[in-house]
């Protein structure tokens, strides 16, 4: 039998509801059961894929390929559970599937409504996940939005149905909320308690109770909480402001018995419980030595979001080489205007020079010249630079333009007349017209070229690992870039596809034309940002 927990938030967003509903299945792993963490989007886009980075964050990537939101990164961060197209539901996927089913004439001639059709569709796309897998202990179903939103109203619907047919203590109701701290220091609770009760009012009555608060909640304003909210004494939990890393959080809520208490109203036995990865990754935080100062050149600056996996990734990478890693947020326009690009990004920098360089993903022309010339000076000042998608063409692109000499060397991306179009459409995208869902999108196989850097990071032959770009590096000039020394890294397995190109004479220079970033973990960090920031640290210290 499967167990079902929804998590809902209230007061109001950016909580950290993705967070906590990940610790919770953290915790529940550690306890030894299988755990699938499913998200629900209230918004009307079929999946992420054609939001911009600046309204919704990064576009999290799949292995089949599904372009989703960036809480499916959290899951795969904290949990190991496998994630597909199944792991994340929209009000896009529900209402296209119904009109579809209704267009098809499969509703037999009724009136098709949001009860019960819209709300069974999400109801049949839950229990779909829960059926995939027969050792499925426990399904986790994080509910986007806050309660009181219209969109999110047929999906806590759903999910009350759920609760109702799953019968008493197989499914539980999980309720993210906010304890604010007015002046003088008072913690208030009043807005939690009318969140719990636009909660009932849409017939759930939470469970458990998980109160963002700046500090940890006493005893008596937790049982406060309780007897106003309808929720046992001991199923109040305080996710406090901490100034770590979020990666505490599982401990945090292990320490207060958030799982112990959950298992017991699910009516699971629990297990003993095994958190050593997480306890050694929190020593390897705590015993890092020295920083890094990576600067990030990119166009969707402004927002942490957009480029949060590979924010996370750098971390990761830091946990592995014993060093913080310092951010430095560079708008690659900035560096646009820079003459030269050593005043950005070198020793006399306003705040001091960057040890490596990275250009994330992008699309679109605008501030491509900088991170060129980012490129350049990683390039020549033998900087370490890690290049990731756009950061792999924008190599490819500074190779043509300032070592073979061709002025206007592009992408047909952002020049179509360009006489050296270096990196050039793929082939089956010349006739694609639809923008969601098109791109070359999910996992594929590369292989590493004997003695790259590629290779000496996954010391394995052949790697899997997410692909989302449309544009590549074009054969036609592989010749004449690998003669004058631009290194291929790695292929596709049919040798078709550069998937990684590399600088030669350099202390670590690597381009790859998919997102490693989408598997690293906190406790496990990805083979290539490990060896960035090795190169990164390796070389302060020769300098030093
Ligand atoms: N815009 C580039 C392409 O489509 C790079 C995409 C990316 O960085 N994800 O190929």
């Amino acid at each position: 039998m499967n167990k079902f927990i929804f998590v809902s938030g209230g007061v109001c967003s950016s909580l950290g509801k993705g967070v906590a509903a990940s610790s919770l299945g953290a915790l529940l792993e550690g306890r030894g059961l299988n755990v699938r963490m499913v998200k629900c989007d209230p918004y009307i886009n079929v999946d992420a894929g054609t939001m911009s980075p600046y309204q919704h964050g990064e576009v999290y990537v799949t292995n089949d390929g599904a372009e989703t939101d960036l809480d499916l990164g959290n899951y795969a961060r904290f949990t190991r559970g496998p994630l597909s197209k199944a792991n994340s539901v929209t009000t896009g996927q529900v209402y296209e599937s119904v009109i579809k089913k209704e267009r098809e004439g499969r509703y037999l001639g009724r009136c098709v409504q949001v009860i019960p059709h819209i709300t069974d569709e999400i109801k049949a796309r839950i229990l779909a996940v829960a059926k995939e897998d027969a050792d499925t202990d426990i399904v986790i179903i994080e509910i986007g939005g806050t309660v009181g939103d219209i969109e999110s109203i047929p999906f806590l619907e759903a999910a009350r149905q759920l609760i109702h047919e799953s019968g008493r203590g197989n499914a539980i109701s999980v309720h993210l909320t906010l304890i604010p701290e007015v002046a003088g220091g008072e913690l208030k609770t009043k807005p939690t308690q009318h969140s719990v009760k636009a909660m009932q009012e849409q017939g759930i009555q939470p469970d458990v109770l998980i109160c963002r608060a700046p500090v940890m909640l006493d005893e008596p304003t937790r049982r406060k909480i309780a007897l106003f909210t309808n929720i046992e004494n001991d199923a109040v939990f305080t996710s406090y402001d901490i100034d770590t890393t979020i990666y505490a959080i599982p401990l945090i809520f292990f320490d207060q018995k958030v799982d112990l208490v959950v298992l017991k109203k699910l009516g699971v036995e629990a297990r003993h419980s095994d958190l050593g990865q997480w306890h050694a990754m929190m020593e390897r935080f705590n015993s890092r030595k020295g920083k890094v100062r990576i600067g990030v050149v990119g166009k969707y600056m402004e927002l942490h979001d957009s480029y949060k996996s590979v924010y996370e990734a750098l971390f990761h990478a830091g946990l592995e080489c014993g060093v913080e890693v310092e951010l430095v947020k560079i708008d690659s326009a900035r560096l646009e205007e820079a003459d030269p690009a050593e005043s950005v990004l070198g020793a006399k920098a306003p705040g001091g020079g960057v040890d490596g360089v990275l250009v994330p993903g992008g699309f679109g022309q605008r501030g491509i010249k900088g991170m060129v010339k980012a490129a350049s000076w990683a390039r020549n000042n033998k900087v370490p630079y890690f290049g990731i998608c756009l950061g792999m063409q924008i190599m490819v692109i500074d190779w043509g333009r300032n070592v073979l000499g061709w002025e206007d060397a592009d992408s047909t991306e952002f020049n179509q007349d360009s006489k050296h179009p270096v990196v050039s459409l793929l082939e089956e995208q010349e006739s694609v017209k639809n923008y969601g869902g098109t791109m070359r999108l999910g996992a594929w196989k590369s292989v590493a070229q004997p003695g790259s850097f590629f290779s000496a990071a996954y010391k394995e032959k052949v790697v899997s690992e997410r692909h989302r770009h449309r544009y590549e590096f074009a054969n036609r000039y592989r010749k004449e870039m690998t003669e004058t020394g631009l290194k291929i890294g790695a292929t596709t397995e049919d040798g078709e596809l550069v998937e990684c190109v590399e600088w030669p004479n350099h202390p670590w220079g690597l381009g790859v034309q998919f997102h490693p970033e989408f598997k690293s973990k906190p406790t496990a960090a990805s083979p290539l940002f490990r060896d960035f920031i090795a190169a990164a640290r390796d070389e302060k210290q020769k300098r030093l």
